[in-house]
């Protein structure tokens, strides 16, 4: 399938991420025409494109930008903020460092357009604290920037001031949930705030904030210089463009592919050299691991927002982690579960012991010392965790949980019993 890179297209230029060789592949060239325009029309531009948010939960880009308030700054109104969203933390996923390492002017030069469309004169870029060296490479890229006049005051002349600063997490998971991410940016502990209100309304300090993904950003620059309808026929009507598929495990070539919105895992396979020789796929995650797991059953599912939706499942950010037959389900799960039960803040009980719960009993299943009632018991506390928390974090341990018993009930009755006397059927506390 030929590739229509979007966001990669400079990656295999000598150093890409200078911003001598971004000018001399068409960067900065859709900022002056974006100044041009006015914000309103930036924002009817990227709502016509169709944009969603590449962060995973695929909210269009444009609506959220609208939903700050419009009216020009006067006395008493508040600041607006953009913030993006660069704590990429979800498991198998890993396509916002590579793009801010390979091409972090796209980035800039889409901040410094959503910046100018909701009237912000401030922004943020939150890097996960661990990725030392994507927060080095964007501080230079911010520093070349300013030198040469596209951030700071009367940018190209034409009045508009932005200021933009990097800030390095501490390096925690659930700082990635917008919220969390606000209140560790705020100078506070990272959990999450309740929704509504949305930050679009009040965010950073309680003011107007648009969170977006760095690949949402980094994918409005193209949109201005060749259009919403070039942006369109890119993929599905209701889910164009493209995205960057971060494929990893059992294949030939793991790596980074950026293919149309709507790719199947079967055309995706095929770009990474297949699966490793000898073996067949058993399952894969479409985008995360909290997101519910599909089998070889699912192969031709296109592979965007709606799509995988319809399948049951969400496409998430497009974080494909492949297992095959030499896999176990019940120890791929457990190693999730304990990454999520380490990860929770703690602030709501069904998400604080409902993940310790769970990692205990698929513990004794890896162990082979579970019961087979356990399999029931883990829905049960699923059943007690979904919907019942503070943030997306649980939904997304409860999701990966319910569908690898879904798909592998056999398994996990069969490995989880292996070590228990015959007939034992009676469940263990799973608080011991
Ligand atoms: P969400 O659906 O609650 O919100 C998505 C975005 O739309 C947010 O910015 C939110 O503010 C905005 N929004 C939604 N409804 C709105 C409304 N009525 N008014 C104004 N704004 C509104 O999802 P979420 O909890 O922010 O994110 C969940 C997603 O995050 C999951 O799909 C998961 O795949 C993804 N995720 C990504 C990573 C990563 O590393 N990139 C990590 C964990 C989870």
């Amino acid at each position: 399938m030929p590739l229509t890179p979007v966001l990669t297209s400079r990656w295999a230029a000598d150093k890409p991420w200078t911003i001598d060789t971004y000018e001399s592949l068409d960067g900065y060239t859709a900022l002056p025409k974006a100044l041009r325009s006015t914000p309103e029309e930036l924002i009817e531009l990227v709502k016509n494109s169709s944009l969603r948010g590449r962060g995973g939960a695929g909210f269009p880009t444009g609506m959220k930008w609208s939903f700050v308030p419009q009216g020009p700054d006067g006395p008493g109104a508040k600041p607006k903020y953009l913030v993006i969203n660069a704590d990429e933390g979800e498991p198998g996923t890993c396509r916002d460092l590579p793009l801010m390492m390979q091409d972090p002017h796209a980035l800039i030069e889409g901040v410094i357009i959503a910046s100018y469309a909701i009237r912000a004169n401030f922004s943020a870029i939150y890097i996960r604290g661990e990725a030392i060296h994507a927060i080095r490479r964007v501080e230079n890229a911010v520093r070349e920037a300013y030198a040469k006049g596209y951030l700071g005051t009367n940018i190209l002349g034409t009045g508009f001031d932005l200021d933009v600063v990097v800030h390095a997490g501490g390096g925690a998971y659930i700082c990635g949930e917008e919220t969390a991410l606000l209140e560790s940016l705020e100078g506070r502990r990272g959990q999450p705030r309740l929704k509504p209100p949305f930050p679009a309304v009040a965010g950073l300090y309680a003011s107007p904030t648009v969170v977006n993904n760095v690949g949402t950003i980094a994918s409005v620059p193209s949109i201005v210089l060749a259009g919403s309808d070039w942006y369109k026929e890119l993929g599905p009507e209701k889910c164009p463009g493209t995205s960057i598929y971060s494929l990893s495990g059992r294949v030939n070539k793991p790596g980074q592919y950026e293919a149309p919105m709507g790719t199947t895992l079967r055309e995706l396979i095929e770009m990474a050299g297949g699966i490793r020789d000898g073996h067949e796929l058993k399952f894969w995650t479409p985008g995360g691991s909290s997101t519910p797991m599909f089998t070889a059953e699912h192969l031709d599912v296109p592979l965007d927002f709606d799509s995988v939706a319809a399948a049951g499942s969400m496409n998430g950010t497009s974080a494909i982690m492949i297992f095959d037959d030499s896999d176990s389900v019940v120890e791929a799960t457990m190693k999730w579960i304990e990454f999520y039960a380490h990860e929770s803040c703690g602030k709501c009980t069904p998400c604080r012991e409902g993940n310790f719960w769970m990692v205990q009993i698929l513990r004794r299943m890896v162990d082979g010392n579970a019961t087979a009632d356990e399999v029931d018991k883990l829905l049960d506390i699923c059943d007690n965790i979904g919907g019942r928390s503070f943030c997306a974090l649980a939904d997304g341990a409860v999701a990966c949980v319910m569908a690898a018993i879904k798909h592998f009930r056999e398994e996990f009755i069969e490995v989880g019993t292996r070590n228990a006397p015959q007939g034992s059927a009676t469940a263990v506390d799973p608080t011991s």
